[in-house]
């Protein structure tokens, strides 16, 4: 089902009080916060619609779903994609093409940055990226160790077209939202370990069940599709 414009008005206002209650608590202020809306497996039609509403970052997660609406939405100005899903390396190219490239959350290897790094060189583009980090060690997960965080960013410190914004995590998926905000935890003191906020300013994490808990622990990118959109098929 799409959600309707009036629908997705509806929601649209019970996530942003979600998400001030959430600041207002944490003693942070709003604007430290960006929602991204997650508009995987959603038509063009309804992320026009959450434009309208005044939404301008959106995410997705497939290569070809990213690429059919970005040429569809393409007049409207101001609308920043990021691309939160596993990147392999020979959709890099794809992912790039165009001249607004999507901020990358999940760059989670040295090869993956290095071929970002090329693509991005060779287009001319400068590119923002996180380094994806598996704060819960499972199995098959994408994002990098956490014991490998120190040479994935030596690698995107040597890339010339990638700019490293910071990091972004997607802790293992349980019914209770507050068991995510121990994996929120690592990931600032991952953070903190490489430099703080001043090298590393965002930290991606943070959905619809848990974004209160990664609110409180620090987030700047909230990632939050079923809040918006309604449950996926
Ligand atoms: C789907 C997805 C989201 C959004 O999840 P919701 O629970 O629908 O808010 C966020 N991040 C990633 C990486 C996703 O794949």
């Amino acid at each position: 089902m799409s959600a309707t414009p009036e629908t997705l008005a509806a929601r649209l206002e019970a996530l942003e009080a979600r998400i001030q209650r959430a600041c207002l608590a944490a003693g942070r202020a709003r604007t430290e916060v960006r929602l991204v809306a997650v508009s995987k497996t959603r038509s063009a039609e309804e992320v026009h619609a959450a434009y309208r509403l005044g939404l301008r970052d959106f995410g997705e997660n497939y290569v070809q779903e990213l690429c059919a609406k970005r040429e569809s939405l393409a007049e409207l100005s101001g609308l920043q994609w990021h691309f939160i899903g596993h990147l392999q390396r020979n959709k890099v190219r794809e992912v790039l093409r165009g001249a607004l490239p999507p901020v990358v959350h999940t760059v989670d290897s040295p090869r993956l940055a290095q071929e970002l790094e090329a693509r991005a060189a060779a287009a001319g583009l400068e590119v923002r990226v996180l380094a994806q980090v598996n704060v819960g060690g499972e199995e098959q997960k994408s994002g990098c160790a956490p014991g490998e965080l120190g040479a994935l960013l030596g690698a995107l410190s040597g890339c010339a077209h990638l700019r490293v914004r910071g990091l972004m995590t997607v802790p293992p998926h349980t019914e209770d939202a507050a068991a995510s905000r121990p994996f929120f935890d690592a990931l600032v003191a991952l953070r903190d370990r490489f430099g703080g906020a001043k090298i590393l300013p965002e930290l991606s994490m943070g959905m619809t069940q848990d974004l209160e808990h990664a609110v409180a622990a620090g987030a700047t990118m909230l990632r939050v599709g079923t809040a918006l959109f309604g449950e996926r098929g």
